[in-house]
Order: structure tokens, then sequence, then C-alpha cells
């Protein structure tokens, strides 16, 4: 039997520079997959169903829970997120190492049904420069904006629940880091069970 694929969960503070972090990433590592969640939050501008998310109606995010479609999901910022079953297996069964992107509440549900999770925490550089990005994206209300820092700060205090946490002050630095771990996981001995 063939050592299998990683399996990352990652978080971040929505606004720590998450997709441009795992844009960088996916140029320099191959056999890497990233899973398309599902959402019932409408699609911002330039976002595309079936390349950002899964955009779903809240009937159709429900119907789907109740199916047992979802491998976790949660509430965050008021809508529904989750990572879809059929969208792990997609990615496991190209023998890729997989990023999952969840929120801390998505990190404990996976690590509660697989032990074979690396979890990974994305820091942003500090509180003040989160506020500055979210409002530099310029696609959120003020009170959308509130909410987000507000969990984010209740994200951040939950940190020390991963294996490991990357500062992301510097892209090139916090790529780095992210491949060493990425390295490192892939070296760990493995025997088979
Ligand atoms: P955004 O609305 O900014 O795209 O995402 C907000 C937050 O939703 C992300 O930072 C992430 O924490 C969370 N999120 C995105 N996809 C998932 C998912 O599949 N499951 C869970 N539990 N959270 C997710």
């Amino acid at each position: 039997m063939a050592k299998p694929g990683i399996l990352i969960v990652m978080s971040a503070p929505s606004g720590a520079g998450k997709n441009t972090l795992l844009a960088a990433i996916g140029e320099m590592e191959q056999n890497l997959a990233t899973t398309i969640s599902a959402t019932t939050r409408m699609p911002r501008p330039g976002e595309e169903d079936g390349r950002e998310y899964h955009f779903l109606s809240w009937t159709d995010f429900e119907a789907r829970i109740a199916a047992g479609d979802f491998v976790e999901w949660a509430k965050v910022h008021s809508n529904l997120y989750g990572t879809l079953k059929c969208e792990l297996d997609r990615c496991l069964n190209a023998g890729s190492d997989v990023i999952l992107e969840v929120d801390v509440q998505g990190m404990r549900s996976v690590r509660g049904v697989r032990d074979d999770v690396v979890s990974i925490f994305l820091m942003p550089p500090s509180l003040d420069e989160l506020a500055r990005r979210l409002r530099a994206r310029g696609t959120d209300e003020e009170e959308v904006i509130a909410l987000r820092l507000q969990n984010a700060h209740a994200e951040m205090a939950a940190r020390h629940e991963f294996d490991y946490i990357v500062v992301n002050d510097d892209l090139e630095h916090a790529a780095a880091d992210m491949v060493a771990i990425l390295r490192a996981e892939r070296c760990r001995a493995w025997r088979q069970p």
C-alpha cells in the first residue's frame, strides 16, 4: 500500500491572506489540491460558482446536510460553509495531498472524524492590519467587517489548538514556511496500518 496523501486542515481569519498564500504555494508545489467549499454566502464580484466556492441556496445547503453529504459544516459570519465529501474524495482519489480551508469549528470537526490531520493556523500580522485589509478589499459593509474582526479575535485565541502556526506578515516567508511544513510531513515515517 502506498503512503496516503497528507490531509492538511488550514484555518485563517477572513482577510489573513489565505487565498493569495495558497495561490503562491500552488505555484511552488505540485501534487497539492485545495478543496472547494460550499457556502450560502453571496458571491463577491469576480467570484465564480465552482471556482472559489460552490454557491448554494440555504434550502439546497440544508438538504445536503440532511443527506449526509458534508465531511464538516459550520455557521460562520451568519452563513453556512462546509466541505463536501465528494470534493474531498475527488482530491484524495487524484493521489494528491489536500488542503481543506475551514474555520476553527471545521478543524475541530474534521479532527473528530479523522486522526491523520495536519492542522495549520494562518495568523495575520495584527488585528489592525487585518482591519486594513478587509476595508481595502472594499467588498463588505462596515457591519460585516466588524463581525469578521470579532470572529478573527476569537479564532486567533484558538490558534494553540493547531499543530502549526504560520504568520502571514510577508508572503514569501509565509509560503516558505508552508512548504517546509508540507515537506516535513511528507518525510514523516509511515507504518502501514
Ligand atoms: P469568506 O466568506 O471570507 O470566503 O470565508 C469566511 C470564512 O469561512 C473562512 O475564513 C473560513 O474560516 C470559513 N470557511 C470557508 N470554507 C469553509 C468550509 O468548508 N468549512 C468551514 N467550517 N468553514 C469554512
